[in-house]
Protein backbone atom coordinates (compact mmCIF):
# COMPACT_ATOMS: atom_id res chain seq x y z
CA UNK A 1 0.00 0.00 0.00
CA UNK A 2 1.06 3.51 -0.38
CA UNK A 3 1.01 6.35 2.08
CA UNK A 4 1.49 10.13 0.60
CA UNK A 5 3.20 11.17 4.06
CA UNK A 6 6.43 13.09 3.00
CA UNK A 7 9.79 12.20 4.47
CA UNK A 8 10.45 15.94 5.48
CA UNK A 9 9.54 16.69 9.32
CA UNK A 10 6.63 19.15 9.53
CA UNK A 11 6.64 22.09 12.37
CA UNK A 12 6.07 20.16 16.02
CA UNK A 13 1.83 21.55 16.53
CA UNK A 14 -0.26 21.04 19.16
CA UNK A 15 -0.97 17.28 19.43
CA UNK A 16 -5.25 15.91 18.78
CA UNK A 17 -6.27 12.81 19.29
CA UNK A 18 -7.36 10.88 16.36
CA UNK A 19 -10.81 11.12 17.42
CA UNK A 20 -9.98 9.62 20.97
CA UNK A 21 -7.63 6.96 21.86
CA UNK A 22 -7.67 4.14 18.92
CA UNK A 23 -9.97 1.33 20.20
CA UNK A 24 -10.88 4.11 23.43
CA UNK A 25 -8.37 3.56 25.92
CA UNK A 26 -6.39 0.46 26.07
CA UNK A 27 -8.55 -1.27 28.08
CA UNK A 28 -8.23 -3.75 26.31
CA UNK A 29 16.15 -7.97 30.08
CA UNK A 30 17.59 -9.31 27.81
CA UNK A 31 17.23 -11.71 25.16
CA UNK A 32 19.69 -14.02 24.56
CA UNK A 33 19.68 -15.71 21.38
CA UNK A 34 19.54 -19.73 21.21
CA UNK A 35 22.55 -20.22 19.28
CA UNK A 36 24.06 -18.00 16.24
CA UNK A 37 22.62 -18.45 13.15
CA UNK A 38 22.86 -17.03 9.86
CA UNK A 39 20.71 -13.99 9.22
CA UNK A 40 17.37 -15.06 8.09
CA UNK A 41 15.57 -13.70 5.61
CA UNK A 42 12.50 -11.34 5.72
CA UNK A 43 10.37 -14.47 6.14
CA UNK A 44 7.74 -13.97 3.04
CA UNK A 45 6.03 -17.38 4.35
CA UNK A 46 3.10 -15.48 6.27
CA UNK A 47 2.99 -12.11 4.53
CA UNK A 48 0.37 -11.78 2.53
CA UNK A 49 -0.10 -11.22 -1.16
CA UNK A 50 0.47 -7.99 -1.63
CA UNK A 51 2.80 -7.08 1.23
CA UNK A 52 5.01 -10.36 0.90
CA UNK A 53 7.72 -8.30 -2.03
CA UNK A 54 10.34 -6.46 -0.18
CA UNK A 55 10.92 -3.02 -2.25
CA UNK A 56 14.93 -2.54 -2.93
CA UNK A 57 16.41 0.55 -3.82
CA UNK A 58 20.03 1.00 -4.50
CA UNK A 59 21.21 3.27 -2.41
CA UNK A 60 25.30 2.67 -2.53
CA UNK A 61 26.81 -0.50 -1.53
CA UNK A 62 24.09 -2.28 1.01
CA UNK A 63 20.78 -2.14 -0.34
CA UNK A 64 17.89 -0.21 1.46
CA UNK A 65 14.96 -2.15 2.22
CA UNK A 66 11.87 -0.42 2.50
CA UNK A 67 8.70 -0.19 4.40
CA UNK A 68 5.56 1.80 5.58
CA UNK A 69 6.98 0.98 9.41
CA UNK A 70 10.08 -0.54 10.92
CA UNK A 71 9.52 -2.11 14.74
CA UNK A 72 12.74 -2.78 16.40
CA UNK A 73 12.79 -5.46 18.25
CA UNK A 74 9.87 -8.36 18.60
CA UNK A 75 9.27 -8.90 22.40
CA UNK A 76 5.45 -8.19 23.41
CA UNK A 77 5.51 -4.76 22.15
CA UNK A 78 7.39 -5.04 19.07
CA UNK A 79 5.05 -7.98 17.82
CA UNK A 80 1.74 -6.18 19.38
CA UNK A 81 2.59 -2.79 17.36
CA UNK A 82 3.65 -5.03 14.59
CA UNK A 83 0.06 -7.07 15.04
CA UNK A 84 -1.78 -4.14 14.66
CA UNK A 85 -0.20 -2.83 12.17
CA UNK A 86 -0.21 -5.20 9.68
CA UNK A 87 -4.15 -5.97 10.82
CA UNK A 88 -4.65 -2.24 9.46
CA UNK A 89 -3.04 -3.25 6.33
CA UNK A 90 0.03 -1.38 7.25
CA UNK A 91 3.02 -2.41 5.52
CA UNK A 92 5.63 -3.46 8.89
CA UNK A 93 8.91 -4.72 8.82
CA UNK A 94 10.44 -6.23 12.35
CA UNK A 95 13.76 -6.55 13.00
CA UNK A 96 14.76 -8.78 15.71
CA UNK A 97 18.40 -9.67 16.69
CA UNK A 98 17.21 -12.90 18.04
CA UNK A 99 16.16 -16.12 16.30
CA UNK A 100 13.05 -17.65 17.79
CA UNK A 101 12.83 -19.66 19.97
CA UNK A 102 14.91 -17.50 22.69
CA UNK A 103 15.07 -16.76 26.36
CA UNK A 104 14.07 -13.60 28.24
CA UNK A 105 14.85 -13.65 31.51
CA UNK A 106 11.28 -13.48 33.58
CA UNK A 107 8.97 -14.41 35.75
CA UNK A 108 6.40 -16.02 33.23
CA UNK A 109 3.62 -14.84 34.87
CA UNK A 110 0.69 -13.10 33.18
CA UNK A 111 -2.37 -11.34 35.58
CA UNK A 112 -5.68 -11.53 33.93
CA UNK A 113 -4.87 -7.99 32.17
CA UNK A 114 -2.44 -9.57 29.94
CA UNK A 115 -4.84 -12.58 29.11
CA UNK A 116 -7.02 -9.87 28.01
CA UNK A 117 -4.42 -8.42 25.62
CA UNK A 118 -3.48 -11.96 24.24
CA UNK A 119 -7.07 -12.45 23.19
CA UNK A 120 -7.27 -8.85 21.54
CA UNK A 121 -4.36 -9.85 19.73
CA UNK A 122 -6.55 -13.38 18.76
CA UNK A 123 -3.46 -15.22 20.70
CA UNK A 124 -5.89 -18.96 21.42
CA UNK A 125 -5.22 -19.11 25.29
CA UNK A 126 -6.86 -22.23 26.06
CA UNK A 127 -5.24 -24.94 28.06
CA UNK A 128 -5.26 -27.31 25.31
CA UNK A 129 -2.80 -24.93 23.41
CA UNK A 130 -0.23 -25.31 26.19
CA UNK A 131 -1.15 -22.77 28.67
CA UNK A 132 -1.07 -22.96 32.28
CA UNK A 133 -3.92 -21.28 33.96
CA UNK A 134 -3.93 -19.55 37.66
CA UNK A 135 -7.24 -19.02 39.50
CA UNK A 136 -5.64 -15.55 41.89
CA UNK A 137 -2.49 -14.60 43.99
CA UNK A 138 -0.92 -16.16 47.10
CA UNK A 139 0.30 -13.70 49.53
CA UNK A 140 2.53 -15.02 52.11
CA UNK A 141 4.47 -12.23 54.72
CA UNK A 142 4.09 -11.45 58.15
CA UNK A 143 3.13 -14.96 58.91
CA UNK A 144 0.14 -15.04 56.93
CA UNK A 145 -1.14 -17.17 54.23
CA UNK A 146 -3.32 -15.37 52.00
CA UNK A 147 -5.29 -16.90 49.08
CA UNK A 148 -6.97 -13.98 46.38
CA UNK A 149 -8.44 -15.30 43.49
CA UNK A 150 -8.19 -12.40 41.14
CA UNK A 151 -11.54 -10.45 40.59
CA UNK A 152 -14.54 -11.18 38.88
CA UNK A 153 -15.27 -8.04 36.44
CA UNK A 154 -16.65 -7.97 32.76
CA UNK A 155 -13.39 -6.14 31.81
CA UNK A 156 -11.08 -8.64 32.42
CA UNK A 157 -11.13 -12.60 32.46
CA UNK A 158 -11.20 -14.15 35.86
CA UNK A 159 -7.50 -16.20 35.59
CA UNK A 160 -3.89 -15.57 34.68
CA UNK A 161 -1.71 -17.75 32.50
CA UNK A 162 1.51 -19.33 32.54
CA UNK A 163 4.25 -19.76 29.72
CA UNK A 164 7.67 -19.43 28.98
CA UNK A 165 9.39 -16.69 27.46
CA UNK A 166 10.68 -19.50 25.15
CA UNK A 167 7.96 -20.06 23.14
CA UNK A 168 5.68 -16.84 24.64
CA UNK A 169 7.57 -14.61 22.47
CA UNK A 170 7.50 -16.61 19.39
CA UNK A 171 4.21 -17.46 19.41
CA UNK A 172 4.09 -13.95 19.44
CA UNK A 173 5.88 -12.44 16.89
CA UNK A 174 4.07 -16.06 14.86
CA UNK A 175 0.45 -13.65 15.29
CA UNK A 176 2.25 -10.84 13.18
CA UNK A 177 3.51 -13.19 10.95
CA UNK A 178 0.10 -14.38 10.19
CA UNK A 179 -1.43 -10.81 10.76
CA UNK A 180 1.21 -9.81 7.49
CA UNK A 181 3.86 -8.21 9.51
CA UNK A 182 7.40 -8.59 8.05
CA UNK A 183 9.78 -10.32 10.73
CA UNK A 184 13.46 -10.11 9.97
CA UNK A 185 15.31 -12.32 12.83
CA UNK A 186 19.20 -12.49 13.30
CA UNK A 187 19.06 -8.71 12.71
CA UNK A 188 20.46 -6.81 15.20
CA UNK A 189 20.02 -2.89 14.67
CA UNK A 190 22.83 -0.88 15.19
CA UNK A 191 21.53 3.21 15.25
CA UNK A 192 19.04 5.31 13.28
CA UNK A 193 19.49 6.97 10.16
CA UNK A 194 18.59 10.34 10.79
CA UNK A 195 17.63 13.80 7.66
CA UNK A 196 19.20 16.81 7.99
CA UNK A 197 16.29 18.02 10.47
CA UNK A 198 17.52 15.16 13.26
CA UNK A 199 14.20 13.02 12.58
CA UNK A 200 14.44 9.55 12.03
CA UNK A 201 13.73 8.14 8.34
CA UNK A 202 15.63 4.61 9.03
CA UNK A 203 17.72 2.51 11.10
CA UNK A 204 21.18 0.73 10.21
CA UNK A 205 21.42 -2.90 10.75
CA UNK A 206 23.76 -5.58 10.61
CA UNK A 207 23.37 -9.69 11.12
CA UNK A 208 23.68 -10.96 14.60
CA UNK A 209 25.53 -14.11 13.55
CA UNK A 210 27.76 -12.62 10.88
CA UNK A 211 28.77 -9.04 12.53
CA UNK A 212 31.43 -8.49 10.15
CA UNK A 213 28.83 -8.34 7.09
CA UNK A 214 28.42 -5.24 5.50
CA UNK A 215 25.58 -3.23 7.66
CA UNK A 216 22.35 -2.53 5.62
CA UNK A 217 20.11 0.30 5.79
CA UNK A 218 16.04 0.06 6.19
CA UNK A 219 13.90 2.61 5.57
CA UNK A 220 10.75 3.84 6.52
CA UNK A 221 8.15 6.68 7.32
CA UNK A 222 7.84 5.94 11.37
CA UNK A 223 10.06 4.00 13.45
CA UNK A 224 9.20 2.35 16.82
CA UNK A 225 11.32 1.52 19.73
CA UNK A 226 10.70 -2.12 21.06
CA UNK A 227 14.00 -2.85 21.99
CA UNK A 228 13.06 -3.65 25.42
CA UNK A 229 14.96 -1.85 28.90
CA UNK A 230 18.41 -1.13 27.47
CA UNK A 231 16.75 0.33 23.77
CA UNK A 232 19.87 1.62 22.51
CA UNK A 233 18.21 3.22 19.63
CA UNK A 234 16.49 5.35 21.87
CA UNK A 235 19.64 6.30 23.48
CA UNK A 236 21.02 7.45 19.86
CA UNK A 237 17.84 10.00 19.41
CA UNK A 238 18.74 11.66 22.68
CA UNK A 239 16.27 10.01 24.71
CA UNK A 240 18.12 8.53 27.91
CA UNK A 241 16.15 6.88 30.91
CA UNK A 242 14.82 9.23 33.76
CA UNK A 243 16.25 9.34 37.08
CA UNK A 244 13.27 10.88 38.60
CA UNK A 245 11.55 7.25 38.16
CA UNK A 246 11.53 3.77 39.89
CA UNK A 247 13.36 1.23 38.54
CA UNK A 248 13.80 -2.28 39.67
CA UNK A 249 15.90 -5.37 39.36
CA UNK A 250 14.90 -9.08 39.33
CA UNK A 251 16.46 -12.37 39.21
CA UNK A 252 14.91 -15.71 38.35
CA UNK A 253 15.76 -19.17 37.64
CA UNK A 254 13.82 -22.54 37.47
CA UNK A 255 13.76 -25.60 39.58
CA UNK A 256 12.14 -28.98 39.28
CA UNK A 257 9.75 -29.38 41.90
CA UNK A 258 5.96 -30.78 43.04
CA UNK A 259 4.94 -27.59 43.15
CA UNK A 260 4.92 -27.49 39.37
CA UNK A 261 1.52 -27.67 38.60
CA UNK A 262 0.29 -24.88 41.34
CA UNK A 263 -3.14 -22.98 40.44
CA UNK A 264 -2.16 -19.92 42.16
CA UNK A 265 0.94 -17.27 41.67
CA UNK A 266 2.55 -17.04 44.42
CA UNK A 267 4.31 -14.16 45.85
CA UNK A 268 6.61 -14.10 49.33
CA UNK A 269 6.51 -10.39 51.04
CA UNK A 270 9.22 -11.53 53.85
CA UNK A 271 12.53 -10.38 52.04
CA UNK A 272 14.98 -9.36 54.79
CA UNK A 273 18.76 -7.73 54.71
CA UNK A 274 19.10 -8.23 57.85
CA UNK A 275 16.99 -6.48 59.69
CA UNK A 276 15.63 -4.12 57.14
CA UNK A 277 13.00 -5.65 54.96
CA UNK A 278 13.30 -5.26 51.33
CA UNK A 279 10.54 -3.34 49.01
CA UNK A 280 9.81 -6.28 46.64
CA UNK A 281 8.97 -9.91 46.24
CA UNK A 282 10.15 -13.40 46.05
CA UNK A 283 7.83 -15.34 43.34
CA UNK A 284 7.21 -18.58 42.78
CA UNK A 285 5.31 -19.37 39.80
CA UNK A 286 4.36 -23.07 38.66
CA UNK A 287 5.31 -23.92 35.08
CA UNK A 288 3.03 -27.11 34.48
CA UNK A 289 6.04 -28.67 33.04
CA UNK A 290 8.13 -30.01 36.41
CA UNK A 291 9.45 -26.87 36.87
CA UNK A 292 9.37 -23.84 38.89
CA UNK A 293 10.25 -19.95 38.00
CA UNK A 294 11.63 -18.84 41.37
CA UNK A 295 12.59 -15.16 41.91
CA UNK A 296 12.84 -12.18 43.80
CA UNK A 297 12.57 -8.26 43.16
CA UNK A 298 13.37 -5.30 44.58
CA UNK A 299 12.93 -1.66 43.84
CA UNK A 300 15.60 1.45 43.87
CA UNK A 301 13.95 3.21 46.61
CA UNK A 302 15.56 0.87 49.18
CA UNK A 303 18.77 2.29 50.49
CA UNK A 304 20.20 -1.51 49.80
CA UNK A 305 19.25 -1.11 46.42
CA UNK A 306 22.53 -1.08 44.75
CA UNK A 307 24.56 -3.27 48.07
CA UNK A 308 22.44 -6.48 47.82
CA UNK A 309 24.03 -9.38 45.98
CA UNK A 310 20.35 -10.59 44.46
CA UNK A 311 21.52 -13.73 43.83
CA UNK A 312 22.92 -14.87 47.56
CA UNK A 313 19.33 -12.98 48.64
CA UNK A 314 17.67 -15.40 46.45
CA UNK A 315 19.63 -18.94 47.71
CA UNK A 316 18.73 -17.25 51.52
CA UNK A 317 15.08 -16.79 50.66
CA UNK A 318 14.87 -20.34 49.41
CA UNK A 319 17.13 -21.92 52.04
CA UNK A 320 14.54 -20.91 54.52
CA UNK A 321 11.60 -22.97 52.14
CA UNK A 322 10.42 -26.44 52.88
CA UNK A 323 12.81 -28.91 51.53
CA UNK A 324 10.10 -31.08 49.75
CA UNK A 325 9.19 -28.18 47.39
CA UNK A 326 12.72 -28.66 46.61
CA UNK A 327 14.31 -25.17 45.22
CA UNK A 328 17.43 -27.07 46.04
CA UNK A 329 20.71 -26.30 44.00
CA UNK A 330 20.81 -30.23 43.07
CA UNK A 331 17.06 -29.02 41.66
CA UNK A 332 17.95 -25.80 39.36
CA UNK A 333 17.76 -26.46 35.87
CA UNK A 334 18.78 -22.82 34.54
CA UNK A 335 21.09 -20.43 35.81
CA UNK A 336 20.32 -17.45 37.71
CA UNK A 337 20.00 -14.90 35.66
CA UNK A 338 18.73 -10.91 36.24
CA UNK A 339 17.70 -7.75 34.68
CA UNK A 340 16.18 -4.45 34.75
CA UNK A 341 12.29 -3.34 35.28
CA UNK A 342 12.05 0.01 33.70
CA UNK A 343 9.09 1.65 35.69
CA UNK A 344 6.80 4.29 35.68
CA UNK A 345 7.92 5.79 32.34
CA UNK A 346 11.13 6.26 32.59
CA UNK A 347 11.84 7.40 29.63
CA UNK A 348 10.06 9.73 27.42
CA UNK A 349 8.92 11.20 25.47
CA UNK A 350 7.34 8.39 23.80
CA UNK A 351 7.29 10.29 20.81
CA UNK A 352 9.69 12.26 18.74
CA UNK A 353 11.39 13.05 15.53
CA UNK A 354 9.63 9.84 14.00
CA UNK A 355 10.00 7.78 16.68
CA UNK A 356 7.78 5.92 18.80
CA UNK A 357 8.75 3.83 22.03
CA UNK A 358 6.45 1.19 23.31
CA UNK A 359 7.10 -0.96 26.15
CA UNK A 360 10.07 -1.75 28.31
CA UNK A 361 12.02 1.04 26.20
CA UNK A 362 9.38 3.75 27.05
CA UNK A 363 10.00 2.33 30.89
CA UNK A 364 6.19 1.31 31.05
CA UNK A 365 6.64 -1.72 33.73
CA UNK A 366 3.85 -1.04 36.58
CA UNK A 367 5.50 0.15 39.39
CA UNK A 368 2.92 -1.53 42.25
CA UNK A 369 3.70 -4.97 41.11
CA UNK A 370 6.92 -5.37 38.70
CA UNK A 371 4.82 -6.77 36.05
CA UNK A 372 5.34 -5.48 32.37
CA UNK A 373 4.10 -7.74 29.74
CA UNK A 374 0.37 -6.29 29.63
CA UNK A 375 1.57 -2.98 29.20
CA UNK A 376 4.04 -3.75 26.30
CA UNK A 377 0.81 -5.45 24.73
CA UNK A 378 -1.10 -2.66 25.48
CA UNK A 379 1.52 0.19 24.39
CA UNK A 380 2.37 -2.16 21.06
CA UNK A 381 -1.44 -1.78 20.48
CA UNK A 382 -2.17 1.61 21.24
CA UNK A 383 1.27 2.61 18.86
CA UNK A 384 0.15 0.76 16.15
CA UNK A 385 -3.25 2.11 15.86
CA UNK A 386 -1.72 5.88 16.01
CA UNK A 387 0.60 4.63 13.59
CA UNK A 388 -2.04 3.75 11.15
CA UNK A 389 -4.47 6.80 11.47
CA UNK A 390 -1.24 9.00 11.25
CA UNK A 391 0.09 7.22 7.48
CA UNK A 392 -3.81 7.77 6.11
CA UNK A 393 -3.43 11.55 6.71
CA UNK A 394 -2.96 13.13 3.18
CA UNK A 395 0.18 15.07 4.85
CA UNK A 396 2.95 15.24 6.96
CA UNK A 397 1.49 17.87 9.37
CA UNK A 398 -1.35 15.93 9.67
CA UNK A 399 0.24 12.44 10.21
CA UNK A 400 2.57 14.38 13.37
CA UNK A 401 -0.84 15.99 14.47
CA UNK A 402 -1.36 12.35 14.84
CA UNK A 403 1.79 10.86 15.90
CA UNK A 404 2.31 13.57 18.80
CA UNK A 405 -1.02 12.16 20.62
CA UNK A 406 0.18 9.13 20.92
CA UNK A 407 2.24 9.83 24.40
CA UNK A 408 -1.20 11.77 25.25
CA UNK A 409 -2.89 8.44 24.96
CA UNK A 410 -0.41 6.52 27.28
CA UNK A 411 -0.58 9.42 29.92
CA UNK A 412 -4.70 9.26 29.83
CA UNK A 413 -4.34 5.43 30.20
CA UNK A 414 -1.80 5.16 33.16
CA UNK A 415 -0.23 8.40 33.78
CA UNK A 416 -2.23 9.26 36.76
CA UNK A 417 -1.89 5.25 38.07
CA UNK A 418 2.15 5.54 37.69
CA UNK A 419 2.52 8.82 39.51
CA UNK A 420 0.36 6.58 42.74
CA UNK A 421 2.47 3.83 41.74
CA UNK A 422 5.77 5.60 41.79
CA UNK A 423 4.33 7.42 45.93
CA UNK A 424 3.49 3.94 46.51
CA UNK A 425 7.38 2.46 45.95
CA UNK A 426 8.60 5.78 46.93
CA UNK A 427 6.63 4.73 50.73
CA UNK A 428 8.02 1.81 50.94
CA UNK A 429 11.39 2.76 50.41
CA UNK A 430 11.62 3.18 53.88
CA UNK A 431 11.75 -0.41 55.87
CA UNK A 432 9.47 0.50 58.46
CA UNK A 433 6.56 1.44 56.28
CA UNK A 434 7.12 -1.64 54.18
CA UNK A 435 7.07 -3.79 57.98
CA UNK A 436 4.19 -2.01 58.66
CA UNK A 437 2.25 -2.27 55.53
CA UNK A 438 3.12 -6.48 55.47
CA UNK A 439 2.16 -6.54 59.50
CA UNK A 440 -1.14 -4.59 59.60
CA UNK A 441 -2.05 -5.40 55.95
CA UNK A 442 -1.48 -8.97 55.80
CA UNK A 443 -4.64 -9.97 58.59
CA UNK A 444 -7.04 -8.14 56.66
CA UNK A 445 -8.01 -10.11 54.05
CA UNK A 446 -10.85 -7.76 52.44
CA UNK A 447 -8.38 -4.79 52.64
CA UNK A 448 -5.78 -7.15 50.62
CA UNK A 449 -8.62 -8.43 48.07
CA UNK A 450 -8.66 -4.24 47.50
CA UNK A 451 -5.21 -4.37 47.39
CA UNK A 452 -4.60 -6.58 44.67
CA UNK A 453 -7.14 -5.21 42.25
CA UNK A 454 -4.63 -1.41 42.85
CA UNK A 455 -1.29 -3.36 42.83
CA UNK A 456 -2.44 -5.66 39.71
CA UNK A 457 -4.55 -2.76 37.91
CA UNK A 458 -8.09 -4.63 37.62
CA UNK A 459 -10.89 -2.68 37.87
CA UNK A 460 -13.83 -1.57 35.82
CA UNK A 461 -13.12 1.42 34.27
CA UNK A 462 -16.90 2.40 34.33
CA UNK A 463 -19.02 1.49 36.96
CA UNK A 464 -18.28 -1.44 38.91
CA UNK A 465 -17.68 -2.12 42.73
CA UNK A 466 -17.44 0.87 44.90
CA UNK A 467 -13.60 0.36 45.56
CA UNK A 468 -13.44 -0.08 41.74
CA UNK A 469 -14.56 3.38 41.58
CA UNK A 470 -12.41 4.69 44.06
CA UNK A 471 -9.32 3.22 42.43
CA UNK A 472 -10.33 4.61 39.41
CA UNK A 473 -10.88 8.22 40.59
CA UNK A 474 -7.25 8.47 42.47
CA UNK A 475 -5.85 7.19 39.23
CA UNK A 476 -7.35 9.77 37.49
CA UNK A 477 -7.20 12.52 39.87
CA UNK A 478 -3.45 12.29 40.57
CA UNK A 479 -1.58 14.46 37.85
CA UNK A 480 -0.12 12.21 35.46
CA UNK A 481 3.64 13.38 35.01
C1 LIG B 1 13.47 -11.17 36.18
C2 LIG B 1 12.26 -10.55 35.55
C3 LIG B 1 11.01 -11.10 35.78
C4 LIG B 1 9.87 -10.55 35.17
N1 LIG B 1 8.67 -11.16 35.37
C5 LIG B 1 7.56 -10.69 34.77
C6 LIG B 1 6.33 -11.37 34.91
O1 LIG B 1 6.25 -12.43 35.54
N2 LIG B 1 5.23 -10.85 34.28
C7 LIG B 1 5.29 -9.68 33.55
O2 LIG B 1 4.26 -9.23 33.05
N3 LIG B 1 6.48 -9.03 33.39
C8 LIG B 1 7.61 -9.52 33.96
N4 LIG B 1 8.81 -8.89 33.76
C9 LIG B 1 8.86 -7.70 32.86
C10 LIG B 1 8.80 -8.14 31.39
O3 LIG B 1 9.77 -9.13 31.16
C11 LIG B 1 9.03 -6.95 30.44
O4 LIG B 1 8.28 -5.86 30.87
C12 LIG B 1 8.65 -7.30 28.99
O5 LIG B 1 9.48 -8.31 28.48
C13 LIG B 1 8.72 -6.06 28.10
O6 LIG B 1 8.48 -6.40 26.76
P1 LIG B 1 9.14 -5.55 25.57
O7 LIG B 1 8.62 -6.12 24.31
O8 LIG B 1 8.96 -4.11 25.84
O9 LIG B 1 10.71 -5.81 25.70
P2 LIG B 1 11.52 -7.17 25.59
O10 LIG B 1 10.69 -8.31 26.03
O11 LIG B 1 12.81 -6.92 26.30
O12 LIG B 1 11.80 -7.35 24.04
C14 LIG B 1 12.74 -6.54 23.36
C15 LIG B 1 13.14 -7.25 22.08
O13 LIG B 1 13.99 -6.39 21.33
C16 LIG B 1 15.07 -7.14 20.82
N5 LIG B 1 16.17 -6.20 20.61
C17 LIG B 1 16.86 -5.51 21.53
N6 LIG B 1 17.80 -4.74 20.96
C18 LIG B 1 17.70 -4.95 19.62
C19 LIG B 1 18.40 -4.45 18.50
N7 LIG B 1 19.40 -3.58 18.64
N8 LIG B 1 18.07 -4.89 17.27
C20 LIG B 1 17.06 -5.77 17.09
N9 LIG B 1 16.36 -6.30 18.14
C21 LIG B 1 16.67 -5.88 19.39
C22 LIG B 1 15.35 -8.18 21.89
O14 LIG B 1 16.06 -9.29 21.37
C23 LIG B 1 13.93 -8.54 22.33
O15 LIG B 1 13.38 -9.58 21.57
C24 LIG B 1 9.98 -9.40 34.34
C25 LIG B 1 11.24 -8.83 34.11
C26 LIG B 1 12.37 -9.40 34.70
C27 LIG B 1 13.71 -8.78 34.43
Amino acid sequence: MTHEVPLSPPPAEAATPPGGAPGGTPEAGQATPAQPAPPAPVSPAAAPAGLAATRMAATGPAATEEADVIVVGAGPAGSATACYLARAGVDVLVLEKAQFPREKVCGDGLTPRAVKALVGMGVPVGEQDGWVRNKGLRIIGGGVRLELPWPELSSYPGYGLVRTRLDFDEILARTAQKAGARLAEGVTVTGPVLDATGRITGVTARSTADPGQPERSYRARVVVAADGNSSRLSLAMGLSKRDDRPLGVAVRTYYTSPRHDDDYLESWLDLWDGPRQLPGYGWIFGMGDGTSNVGLGMLNTSDSFGNVDYRDLLRRWLAGLPAEWGYVEENRTQPIRGAALPMGFNRTPHYTRGLLLAGDAGGMVNPFNGEGIPYALESGELAGRFIAQALARPDAAGAERVLMAYPQALKAAYGGYYTLGRRFVQAIGNPKVMQFATKHGMPRPALMRITLKLLANLTEPRGGHATDRVIHALSKMTPAA
